[in-house]
C-alpha cells in the first residue's frame, strides 16, 4: 500500500520545509512521501511546478543531457519520444511526478519566502511568506541555480522603444514574425532559441561576447521498438548507468589530459570548419579559450543559421541603446524592435542567501561574502538542520544534475533519519569541517579548465573560487558526498541531556 503522508496543507508546524518546487524540490518531496515519516510542506514562489523547466519556454527549449540519465532514478522510466527531451516534455514529467507521487497536498504555489531564520531556542526555522508562517525542524533549500535571471546592465536599456525579453522570461505573442530582433548571448540557451528566432525575423542579430565550442548535436526520435524496450525498468536502469559512464569519462578533457582535451577541441573545431565555410566568420567564431571552462554546447543548426542572409553575427557585446538603435562594442550600430537577453542566470551569488538568518542572525549571504561554501555541497556551518540542494559545488559542467540532486537527496535522508533516531534537536556542520571541505574543493579544482582556461559564471568573481561545479566525477560526488556522516557535526541533544552542542 502507498504511505499516507501525514501533512494537511494548511499546516504551519511541520518537521521539513522544502523551498522551491523544480527538480531538487519535487525529488526532495517525493522521497519524504515515500518515507511517509517526516510531515512537510514544500513552498513555491510561482504558480506552478517545474522551476527552471517551468520558466524557460523559449521556443527550442531542449535538455542537452540524454532523457534517460536527465530523470529521476527512482521513478518508473518515462516513455521520451527523443534522445534530448523538449522542454514541455520535462515540464511534463515533473508535473506527472507530483501527481503520481500525490505531492499535490504538500505544495503551497504563490508562497514566496521572504525570510527563514533560526531560532534556536525552540530548535526550529521560522520562515515568514507571502501566506504566514511556517515552523520546521528541517529547512531544505531547493531554489536552484538557474532560477534568477541575469540581465546585464547596458546603457540606456530603458530608453528601448521595443521589447525587451529575458529566455528564462519567455512571453508568448511578442513576435507575430516580420521583427529585427537582437539577441544578446551565445551561451546554452542562445543557441538553442536562435535557429527559431531567424525563421519569422526580418532580420537577427546575435550579439556574442565570447563565441562557444559547439559539438554535434545528432538528436532523434527513439523508434517505437526502442521506447517500448526504455520502458523496462531493468532497460531503463542499464541504460542510465552506461550513459551515465560514459559522460563522466568527459571528466578527464576538464582536467585538461591529453589525448580527451584535444579529441574533443578537434571535435567542436572540425564541426565549426565543416559547417562554416567563410573565412572571415570562421575566425569570429573560432573561440580563444581552453574548451570545457564554458559549457561544450550541442547544435546542429546554430552554424548554419548564422549564415542565413537575415543573420548577422555581430562578434561584440551589446554596448548602448538608445530607444530603437543598439550599439555593439564594435561600434556597429542596428535598429532593432525586440531584443532578447540570453545572457544567463545569477547563479554564484542566489538572491535567496540574503533571506536567511542562521543560529547567530547572520545572512547566508553574508557568511557567502567569498562566495558559496559548504560541508559535501549540502550543509553550511552557522545554519543548523538547513540542508541546500543544487547549491554549492553540486553541479556539473558534463553530466547530468539530476544523479548530483539524487546524491544529495541520500545524504539528507540519512540526516533525517540520524536526527529521529539520536533524538537530536539540531545537527550543525562545524566551521573546521566546512574549511576543510572548501580546501578540498580548492585542492580539487586548481588544475580544472575551469580554473585554467576563462573566465565563466561558474567560478565566483569575488573569491576566483570555482563554487558552482563540483570539480570531479558524478560518480566521485556520490562517493565522496552520497551517505551521512555525523562525524564532521556539532549535535545539539535534547534539553533533558543538559550540556549543549557534544560530538
Ligand atoms: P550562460 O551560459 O550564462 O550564457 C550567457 C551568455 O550571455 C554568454 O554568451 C555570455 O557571454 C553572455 N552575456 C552575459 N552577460 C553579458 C553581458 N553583460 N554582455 C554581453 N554578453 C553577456 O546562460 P544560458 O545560455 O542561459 O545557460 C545557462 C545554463 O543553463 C547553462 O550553462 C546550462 O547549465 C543551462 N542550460 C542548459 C540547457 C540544456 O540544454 N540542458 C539549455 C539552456 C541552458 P560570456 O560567455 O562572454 O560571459
Amino acid at each position: 500500500m502507498t504511505p499516507q503522508p501525514r501533512t494537511a496543507p494548511d499546516e504551519v508546524e511541520v518537521d521539513v520545509v522544502i523551498v522551491g518546487a523544480g527538480f531538487a524540490g519535487i525529488g526532495m518531496a517525493t522521497q519524504l512521501a515515500r518515507r511517509a515519516r517526516e510531515s512537510f510542506v514544500v513552498i513555491e514562489r510561482a504558480d506552478a511546478v517545474g522551476g527552471t523547466w517551468r520558466d524557460n519556454t523559449y521556443p527550442g527549449i531542449a535538455c542537452d543531457i540524454p532523457a534517460h540519465l536527465y530523470s529521476f532514478s527512482f521513478r518508473p522510466p518515462a516513455d521520451w519520444s527523443t534522445l534530448y527531451p523538449s522542454g514541455a516534455e520535462i515540464q511534463r514529467y515533473l508535473q506527472q511526478t507530483v501527481d503520481d507521487e500525490g505531492l499535490g497536498g504538500h505544495i503551497r504555489l504563490r508562497c514566496a519566502l521572504d525570510e527563514a531564520r533560526w531560532d534556536d531556542a525552540a530548535a526550529r526555522w521560522v520562515l515568514a511568506t507571502g501566506t504566514g508562517e511556517i515552523r520546521a525542524r528541517v529547512l531544505v533549500m531547493a531554489v536552484g541555480r538557474l532560477s534568477e535571471p541575469h540581465m546585464p546592465a547596458v546603457e540606456g536599456l530603458e530608453s528601448f522603444t521595443g521589447t525587451v525579453m529575458h529566455t528564462a522570461g519567455w512571453r508568448d505573442g511578442v513576435l507575430s514574425g516580420g521583427e529585427r530582433i537582437g539577441v544578446v548571448g551565445t551561451g546554452a540557451s542562445a543557441v538553442q532559441v536562435i535557429p527559431y528566432l531567424a525563421q519569422g525575423a526580418d532580420e537577427l542579430v546575435v550579439f556574442s561576447r565570447t563565441p562557444p565550442y559547439v559539438v554535434p548535436r545528432e538528436d532523434r526520435r527513439f523508434t517505437d521498438a526502442e521506447r517500448a524496450e526504455l520502458r523496462v525498468p531493468e532497460r531503463a536502469r542499464a541504460r542510465r548507468d552506461e550513459l551515465l559512464l560514459d559522460a563522466d569519462k568527459a571528466f578527464r578533457q576538464r582536467l585538461g589530459l591529453r589525448p580527451d582535451i584535444d579529441d574533443i577541441r578537434a571535435r567542436a573545431l572540425g564541426h565549426l570548419n565543416r559547417q562554416v565555410g567563410d573565412p572571415a566568420l570562421r575566425a569570429a567564431l573560432t573561440p580563444d579559450y581552453e574548451i570545457g571552462c564554458k559549457r561544450i554546447l550541442l547544435s546542429d543548426d546554430f552554424y548554419p543559421t548564422l549564415q542565413r542572409p537575415n543573420v548577422v553575427f555581430e562578434a561584440s557585446a551589446l554596448d548602448s541603446v538608445a530607444e530603437c538603435k543598439a550599439q555593439a562594442v564594435s561600434g556597429n550600430t542596428y535598429d532593432l524592435d525586440v531584443l532578447v537577453m540570453a545572457t544567463g542566470f545569477e547563479a554564484t551569488r542566489p538572491p535567496a542567501a540574503a533571506r536567511i538568518r542562521g543560529r547567530d542572525a547572520r545572512s547566508l549571504d553574508e557568511h557567502w561574502a567569498d562566495g558559496m561554501v559548504s560541508y559535501a555541497s549540502t550543509a553550511v556551518s552557522g545554519f543548523p538542520n538547513m540542508f541546500v540542494l543544487d547549491g554549492p559545488n553540486a553541479a556539473l559542467g558534463h553530466n547530468s544534475a539530476i544523479y548530483m540532486i539524487e546524491t544529495q537527496l541520500d545524504y539528507v535522508v540519512g540526516a533525517l533519519d540520524f536526527l529521529a533516531h539520536s533524538g537530536s534537536r539540531s545537527l550543525e556542520v562545524t566551521a573546521e569541517a566546512e574549511a576543510g571541505y572548501t580546501r578540498e574543493i580548492d585542492e580539487r579544482s586548481a588544475s580544472t579548465v575551469w580554473l585554467t582556461g576563462c573566465n565563466s559564471w561558474y567560478v565566483d568573481p569575488r573569491s576566483g573560487r570555482l563554487t558552482l561545479l563540483w570539480p570531479g566525477t558524478a560518480v566521485s560526488f556520490r562517493e565522496r558526498n552520497g551517505t551521512f556522516d555525523p562525524a564532521p557535526y556539532a549535535i545539539v541533544a535534547p534539553p533533558r541531556n543538559e550540556g549543549g552542542p557534544h560530538r
